[in-house]
């Protein structure tokens, strides 16, 4: 029998040297993640090459990992897709949509712009997004690395009733697919999603829902609830460890369930 494979996923947020800032890795300890990727040939897979895998569709060598951003800051575009590009892995990104529109309103001045930490970043998102995160023609520059794919309109959406909640999803998709990103693939907000939130995304389309749970992903069909690694501003010393775990369908399932 074929033993199973279970494909780990990471979740990055911010590159940047703002050293021990929240969700943030340095650029060198990220750098130290790309290079142990590509000198031990893992295949870093697009959106729908890990949905094909979730479906059973594909067969994935065992050195395989998708890496993915939340919230499209300004400095995966500055500064991780050069380091992602260098190494030639793919990754994606979820981004928020409405901030992303927003951003594509204003000509940024030029690419030497300060890369704000991440409370800079969630303030500046809301009031000057072009400050802080990726617009749309960022994400078209970044085509040859990263998919995009949503994570909401509005990002922070906890007070929403289900009626807002259909609206915000089906408006992200639509900007989503206006600007010609993978439309099958949700990443929650904050992480926080309920069973009618699984079948409201599912109705409007989204096939693959992505957490902040950590755990193993299995080749069983479930793609409801998409277990993700969060990543420590270590080297790859560190990520060599989480990957052998989380590949490990029974160490990384085991691992998840005890430590909280
Ligand atoms: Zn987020």
């Amino acid at each position: 029998m074929k033993k199973a494979l279970s494909v780990p996923v990471l979740m990055y947020h911010h590159v940047s040297s703002h050293k021990g800032a929240l969700v943030t890795i340095t650029p060198e300890n990220f750098e130290s993640h790309a290079k142990f990727l590509s000198d031990n040939g893992y295949k870093t897979l697009s959106l729908d090459e890990f949905l094909a895998f979730k479906k059973g569709e594909l067969e994935l060598p065992k050195k395989s990992a998708l890496i993915t951003f939340d919230d499209g800051w300004i400095d995966n575009y500055l500064v991780a897709y050069r380091i992602l590009k260098k190494y030639s892995l793919k990754a994606a990104i979820f981004v928020v949509t409405d901030w992303v529109e927003r951003a594509s309103e204003d000509k940024r001045a030029s690419d030497e712009i300060y890369i704000p930490n991440h409370r800079e970043g969630k303030k500046l998102a809301y009031e000057e997004p072009a400050s802080a995160v990726v617009n749309w023609d960022d994400l078209e520059k970044m085509r040859d690395v990263f998919d995009f794919a949503s994570h909401s309109n509005a990002h922070d959406n906890e007070e929403l009733g289900m009626d807002e909640w259909r609206d915000d999803l089906a408006l992200s998709k639509s900007h989503i697919k206006a600007h010609g990103g993978n439309t099958k693939h949700l990443c929650w907000p904050r992480g926080n999603y309920t069973p009618e939130l699984i079948d409201l995304a599912r109705s409007l389309g989204f096939e693959a829902l992505y957490t902040t749970k950590r755990g193993v992903n299995l080749a069983d069909n479930d793609t409801s609830e998409i277990k993700r690694i969060s990543v420590k501003d270590k080297d790859a010393k560190w990520l060599k460890g989480a990957l052998r775990l989380y590949s490990s369908p029974i160490l990384g399932g085991l691992y998840a369930r005890f430590k909280r």
